[in-house]
């Protein structure tokens, strides 16, 4: 097998007709490809679709979940699943345009010393707020860990085999897929791409969920957190040193006790919790549960 393609679909009714046929006339050259669609528990009829689609034993491969286990256990399951040389992943939703998949595949094909290509978006078709939050959030993971994240790149990138084999070799449940594919290493080739409209339906990710998928990724890739809560003790050790001082002299200073007390209660919540979310990644971790159940293969062993 020549290409495989990972495609996580979450409730995508609208969209794996569209994308199916796109591939096809697409891909027309190149003999030997597979794709393989991972539904997540859809709720809409995505897997009535897939099934459609199978009758195409030769290019439709499909992995149905018990539920929606979201996108980094889909892409799990779809790399576990692949035996293409060369393997990318990709959206079903059409705002990565599966023209680019032969870009990275000729990159790859040129270039041996290329083990990755990442597409980035120079230009991201989002709000500014969020825009500004994603900056935010790739500067400080890239202040305060070890592996190194590059700005507006996806999870839409196309590996050699040797690297979906060590990435499918880590166990790690917490799957933050951005940091593994970067901690896996190997030599990244960055091509900038541009967006397209959602062909159909909408979006599953919010802010919310992005909030907490940023803070899964800081904590799975850095112990800085950790560290700088020890910084936060001892700065609140001085400044409370410093106010016993200041009260022997001035007994007005109150107001200002009050303040610094609230102000370390935060400080202690603040540190409790960040406490918290590593002990809650080893407790997922130390329950060893499957990071998805599959219900359905379909094409596939
Ligand atoms: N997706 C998934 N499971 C989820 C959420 C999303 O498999 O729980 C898939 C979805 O079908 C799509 C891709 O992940 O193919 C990206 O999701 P979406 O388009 O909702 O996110 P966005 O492109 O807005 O970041
Ligand atoms: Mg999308």
């Amino acid at each position: 097998m020549k290409l495989s393609l990972v495609i996580p679909c979450y409730n995508e009714e609208g969209n794996i007709l569209f994308f199916y046929n796109y591939v096809k006339k697409t891909f027309e050259k190149i003999a030997n490809y597979e794709m393989i669609f991972v539904n997540d528990g859809s709720k809409d009829d995505t897997f009535e679709k897939l099934k459609e689609i199978s009758s195409d034993k030769k290019h439709v491969k499909v992995i149905s979940f018990s539920r929606n286990f979201g996108k980094e256990a889909a892409m799990l399951a779809g790399l576990r699943a692949s035996c293409g040389s060369y393997v990318c992943v990709i959206d079903s939703d059409m705002e990565q345009d599966p023209k680019i998949v032969l870009d990275m595949m000729a990159i790859l094909e040129k270039d041996q010393n290329i083990d990755i290509v990442a597409a980035y978006q120079e230009q991201r078709n989002e709000g500014k707020l969020l825009s500004f939050f994603k900056k935010c959030f790739y500067n400080i993971i890239n202040s305060i860990s070890q592996v190194n994240f590059h700005q507006g790149v996806s999870d839409f990138r196309m590996f050699r085999r040797e690297v979906v084999d060590a990435i499918i070799s880590l166990e790690e449940q917490n799957r933050f897929s951005k940091g593994i594919f970067s901690y896996v290493g190997f030599n990244n080739y960055y091509l900038p791409y541009t967006t397209q409209p959602r062909n159909a339906g909408k979006s599953s990710f919010n802010f919310t969920k992005l909030f907490n998928y940023a803070i899964e990724g800081i904590v799975s890739f850095s112990t800085k957190p950790l560290r700088i809560t020890f910084v936060f003790g001892f700065i609140s050790l001085i400044i409370a040193l410093i106010s016993l001082i200041m009260l022997i002299f001035n007994k007005t200073l109150i107001s200002i006790l009050c303040a610094l007390i609230f102000g370390m209660s935060g400080l202690q919540f603040i540190v409790i919790g960040i406490l918290g979310e590593y002990i809650s990644q080893v407790h997922i971790q130390s329950k060893n549960r499957p990071i998805y159940v599959v219900k359905h293969k379909i094409n596939l062993k």
